[in-house]
């Protein structure tokens, strides 16, 4: 496995990180595992101030972490401040209500059957595997909720980010947090698999593909170790019949390209009544012929490389694939030739179910326009997918947006928006988009024990 940084404007390798050793591996355990049992005892108010500390280092260095996530990956350097500004929010958010959440949960009782509250306590080190579409706010929203509850936290992370990496290391190092709370390591599937099986790891988390999710999940389930998933998404984008047709216009292409399309929650199926069809493709087509590519320091690049050159060979291949099983290419439809890893914004429409791409996750620019005749057409065309992580619908009644919404099998749906992330709403999918959640309280629970303390009406009888 070897961790480097190549920048995907340039197609030039910047640094290659070293391996850790498993002897590194193995002090790292042994120093969060002392930090676990040290924070059993220490107030929750400790770590808020110094999750207080963290979130204004995030501040203080944003433009320095910026450009680190745009040399790792491409994104442009906007999207990367803003990236840097989301992980204070989400690190702030955890600092100020984290107390607040890991409160002692009374359980209401029957009469005469006692008492019965539950506390919630850290369970030990939690081993995260994150991916490289968002380098800082994915290891950010596993470590703000588990510093406040007491899990110190080991990386893996993607090995075409190491930058990013090793900056959010040290930059809780300078913010002061004790050593042990967070540790990168750039080490290999095979070290990821034994820190998961360590007695001291209790949780895994992982956000990825439904390949590196099964794989590592594997390893949790065979250790008996708690898991969540965050994996891919074919996200649906509904334009109701009643919908906003000036805000869908504004939203549409964003929702797509942002990131260069590479979100998970990115709006990858846009799904349109027969009526609004035609007018819908040429508006997207128009907003995505003017697109900037170029230099994704420079404030006038509208549309980043994809983050390598893998990444460019697969959405060729998928994009290949589409128009080889009867798709048609609206726009684009190619890699752009030169040193970077751009391809061009295309639009495929035509995308039969036997299509073998109706049911793939295109990570890039990629748009899929459906025409469907009714609502019902609309939901069932939705749920037609393998992946259930978000969604779109557009409505001029929120009530009817709502009424479909929860008509779709999937995790999250945004109403008369793009896909969001805050700090506050939790984030995750059903079906192969993985299980369990992210952000909000939901993903302060996530490995947390919530032990209960109960006691009997009668404490001298079992009954
Ligand atoms: P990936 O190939 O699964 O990699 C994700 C992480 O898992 C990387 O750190 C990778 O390391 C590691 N990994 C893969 N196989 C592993 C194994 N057997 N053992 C240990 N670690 C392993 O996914 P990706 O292509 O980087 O990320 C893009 C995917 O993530 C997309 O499908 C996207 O939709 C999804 N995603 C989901 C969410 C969400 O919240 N649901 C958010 C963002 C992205 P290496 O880099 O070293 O291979």
């Amino acid at each position: 496995m070897t961790y480097q940084t190549t920048y995907p404007y340039t197609g030039k390798t910047l640094k290659t990180f070293p391996n850790n050793s498993d002897t590194e591996v193995s002090q790292t355990l042994s120093l969060a595992h002392t930090l676990y049992q040290k924070w059993r005892t220490q107030p929750i108010s400790t770590r808020k101030a110094q999750l207080l500390k963290v979130a204004a280092a995030l501040r203080k260095h944003r433009d320095e972490l910026a450009k680190t996530i745009t040399y790792d990956m491409g994104k442009l350097f906007c999207e990367s401040q803003g990236e840097v500004d989301l992980c204070a929010m989400i690190a702030e958010y955890y600092a100020n209500h984290g107390e607040e959440m890991l409160q002692p949960v009374d359980l209401p009782m029957p009469a005469g059957q006692g008492t019965a509250h539950y506390i919630k306590q850290a369970t030990g080190i939690i081993m995260a595997v994150e991916p490289w579409n968002f380098p800082l706010y994915q290891i950010v929203r596993v470590f703000a909720p588990n510093f406040m509850v007491g899990n110190p936290m080991i990386l893996k992370d993607a090995s075409i980010c190491p930058a990013s990496a090793q900056a959010f290391d040290a930059l809780v190092k300078e913010a002061g947090a004790p050593a042990g709370a967070f540790t990168n390591l750039f080490i290999s599937y095979e070290q990821v698999a034994r820190i998961i099986a360590d007695p001291r790891v209790s949780g895994v988390c992982l956000t990825g593909s439904m390949r590196g999710g099964a794989a590592v999940a594997a390893e949790a389930g065979k250790n008996l170790k708690q898991s969540t998933m965050e994996l891919g998404g074919n996200d649906a984008f509904i334009i109701l019949d009643d919908a906003d047709w000036e805000l869908v216009k504004k939203v549409a292409p964003r929702a797509r390209i942002d990131n260069a399309g590479q979100v998970c929650t990115s709006s990858k199926r846009f799904i349109v009544m027969a009526d609004k069809y035609d007018d819908f493709v040429t508006m997207l087509k128009k907003q995505f012929t003017q697109l900037k590519m170029g230099d994704p320091m420079n404030p006038e690049t509208t549309l980043a490389p994809l983050s390598s050159k893998e990444a460019q060979t697969k959405l060729q291949q998928q994009v290949d694939t589409a128009i080889d099983h009867g798709a048609t290419c609206i726009t684009g439809g190619h890699i752009v030739k030169g040193d970077g890893f751009f391809f061009e914004p295309t639009i495929l429409t035509g995308i039969t179910p036997d299509n073998p791409i109706f049911d793939q996750e295109m990570f890039g620019p990629v748009a899929t326009i459906y025409k469907v005749d009714s609502e019902e057409a609309a939901i069932k065309l939705a749920n037609n997918s393998s992946y259930g992580l978000g969604g779109t619908i557009f409505s001029s009644d929120p009530d009817h947006a709502e009424r479909v919404a929860a008509q779709i099998e999937t995790g999250m749906s945004f109403i008369n928006s793009s896909w969001s992330s805050l700090p506050a709403i939790p984030f995750g999918g059903v079906k192969n988009s993985g299980y369990g959640r992210e952000l909000s309280i939901l993903g302060l629970d996530a490995f947390v024990n919530k032990h209960l303390i109960y006691t009997p009406e009668n404490s001298a009888t079992n009954n």
